[in-house]
């Protein structure tokens, strides 16, 4: 990479004119087979004109994920996710549309150059990630040069084969080895500085090196760019040379230390060994979830690929939406006093929220799968997967086996107990573990277990739940559910047939160019489907009927190009036209029922035109009630 890649001093080519954009969009998707895109991560099975598999998206038994070819789409009826062949990468691969577009053009080597992402930020996460490319050839061939750190890496079980498998490298103690070595490559200071590798100095005289004397674990994206590193000092292994400028070495240096976070690098969205572990986590539908790099190493090496780690923070909630995609299961394998357990056990909304399972591997005390493997060897650990418990199970055992066995010991446990249970949604999942947790209690003696059951539940009730849980939450949604529409039970229905007339505009063009002429977005009563209804129309303004594609072509929010794909494949999207005719009549009448009961709800303050419709619409309304009420109408 030869020349001065900088951003701050680039200005090529001129923007180009946006049909020229769309035309390339355009191109890529109608050469684009969404088989081929969607086949290397489900395996599809033949069904008529569409083809279906397990969805890689939710923990699917049947194949709820269909893939239609000639429409160009796919959809989930499982959990609803679907879109066009953009929507696939970008949700499969962690890519935003820019990025999912772009790595398409390349593969048909279409020309995106002009395509409007903003290119800026573009090619400043491209320039860092050839400065952390460059930087782990670097380090790479430092480490063959350093003898102390290949023993220090042979010292700790790993073979060659595995240390090339993940790139290791080694940082030199010198504390501007690697600035010099990028500035050589004609890198500027100030995209060196951006990078997360340098440090700048106080005086503004060039840059530091982070990572001194240090084995280095390149960390890759999604796209298997190198975006950031972790450093691990070695015990013996001094930083020599000319001081950073300022206090730093005074401190006894932290075992690892990660790049700082950049444009291309958040630590709350990465997992290491990702790229390695994605596929093997779909085969084996688990993942299994470390706390450092030489455990996701030793696992690895010992068959289980399907291993990841956070890099020194807790799971956030786009670690578990990353897992999710790829797997219904994680096992947690820590070490039992880490602080990355007792986030797993604090996570467990998060995985209840992702519809996400998780197991607690028990390690003995003080070990971590590291050197679990190497006193142990990998069918142990085999088993310790196998024998994994639930969260909860985990939490319930660690408080019981705080408190001493005695009555008075029970009684100080419940109040932990309670605690625990109450993040539990669900009832159902409270009274099992409750009933658990009694029989281990007094085992056989069932007085007593009843007793322990009893008085949990009591305590139980007391608290507020911090969570709505399966009750609360039906309870909140039906209310919402009838403020926004107020007639007995039309919330369902209405979504119903929301959904079908939207359906049909889809499906239909006869029937499509009616609709939109019949209807308004005030006609519909979720917001959801308003929205839809309204990009449809403003798209069709001048073709008149609807095109799916084009409709998903802007589109990038996952919830409505699910929505949307999942109303172009849906089978009973060709109501016949008396069915259509009756769904536009309710909606009318669900549309005057809730502006009816808008204007009940300020009856204070109506102006007399106001007062004019509210008594129109009464009229309308108790009409149709009356109707219903008799039976006339079938609906
Ligand atoms: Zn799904």
């Amino acid at each position: 990479m030869p020349g001065s890649p900088s951003v701050h001093s680039s200005g090529d080519g001129k923007p180009r004119s946006g049909a020229r954009e769309a035309r390339s969009i355009d191109e890529i998707r109608e050469r684009t087979s969404i088989v081929e895109i969607v086949a290397p991560h489900v395996s599809l099975k033949r069904a008529g004109r569409r083809l279906t598999g397990l969805c890689p998206f939710h923990p699917d038994k049947a194949p709820s994920f269909t893939v239609d070819p000639d429409k160009g789409l796919w959809h989930c009826f499982g959990c609803g996710a679907g879109g066009n062949v953009f929507g696939f990468l970008m949700q499969i691969e962690n890519l935003t549309f820019p990025e999912a577009a772009r790595k398409l053009a390349e593969r048909l080597g279409v020309d995106l150059k002009g395509h409007r992402e903003d290119s800026r930020a573009r090619s400043l996460r491209d320039l860092l990630a050839r400065i952390n490319g460059e930087a782990a050839s670097f380090f790479r061939r430092q480490l063959d040069d350093c003898a102390l750190a290949r023993d220090y890496l042979k010292g700790r079980g790993l073979s060659d084969e595995i240390v090339a498998r993940f790139a290791l490298g080694w940082a030199p103690p010198e504390w501007d080895a690697l600035y010099k070595h990028l500035r050589r490559q004609g890198y500027h200071d100030a995209d060196i500085e951006q990078s997360g590798l340098c440090v700048a100095r106080k005086g503004g005289d060039g840059c530091y090196d982070r990572f001194r004397a240090r084995v280095m674990f390149p960390i890759l994206d999604a796209q298997e760019r190198v975006v950031a590193f972790s450093g691990r000092v070695v015990e013996g292994a001094e930083a020599v040379g000319q001081q950073g400028g300022d206090t730093e070495q005074d401190q006894p240096a932290p075992k690892y230390i990660n790049s700082s976070e950049t444009p291309l690098f958040q630590k709350g969205r990465t997992l290491y060994a990702f790229p390695l572990a994605r596929k093997p986590m779909g085969e084996r539908g688990r993942a299994i979830l470390v706390e450092g790099q030489f455990d996701v190493i030793a696992c690895h090496a010992a068959g289980f690929a399907e291993t990841v780690a956070t890099l020194g923070t807790a799971l956030t909630e786009d670690h578990v939406q990353v897992l999710r995609r790829h797997t219904g299961r994680v096992y947690a394998a820590y070490d039992s006093d880490s602080a990355g357990m007792k986030a797993v056990l604090r996570s467990q909304d998060l995985f209840e929220a992702a519809k996400l399972e998780v197991r607690v591997v028990r390690l003995p005390p003080g070990s971590d799968p590291d050197s679990f493997l190497a006193e142990h060897g990998p069918e142990a650990l085999a088993q310790e997967i196998e024998r994994a418990v639930t969260a909860m199970d985990y939490r319930l055992a660690a408080i019981a086996a705080s408190h001493p066995d005695t009555d008075d010991g029970r009684l100080a446990m419940m109040g932990e107990v309670v605690e625990a249970l109450a993040q539990l949604g669900d009832a159902v999942a409270q009274t099992h573990y409750i009933a658990r947790l009694a029989e281990r209690c007094y085992p056989g003696n069932r007085d007593r277990v009843r007793w322990m059951e009893q008085a949990l539940h009591r305590e139980l009730r007391k608290i507020p739940s911090r969570r709505r849980g399966s009750t609360g939450a039906a309870g909140v949604s039906a209310t919402a559910e009838s403020a926004r529409s107020p007639r007995d039970g039309q919330g369902v229905g209405a979504a119903a047939v929301e959904r079908q007339v939207l359906a049909a505009i889809l499906q239909s063009e006869v029937a499509g160019r009616w609709l939109l002429k019949e209807l308004s977005a005030h006609d519909f009563c979720d917001d959801i489907h308003r929205r839809v209804f309204d990009t449809i129309k403003t798209k069709t303004k001048d073709i008149g009927a609807p095109d799916v594609e084009a409709l998903l072509a802007g589109e990038q929010e996952p919830d409505v190009c699910g929505l949307i794909s999942g109303l172009a494949l849906t089978e009973d999207g060709k109501a016949p036209d008396a069915e259509l005719r009756k769904a536009v009549e309710r909606l009318r009448e669900w549309r005057d029922a809730r502006r009816c009961q808008e204007l009940l709800s300020k009856a204070g303050e109506l102006g007399a035109a106001e007062l004019n419709e509210l008594t129109e619409l009464r009229r309308r309304v108790s009409r149709l009630t009356g109707r219903r009420s008799i039976g006339e109408d079938s609906g």
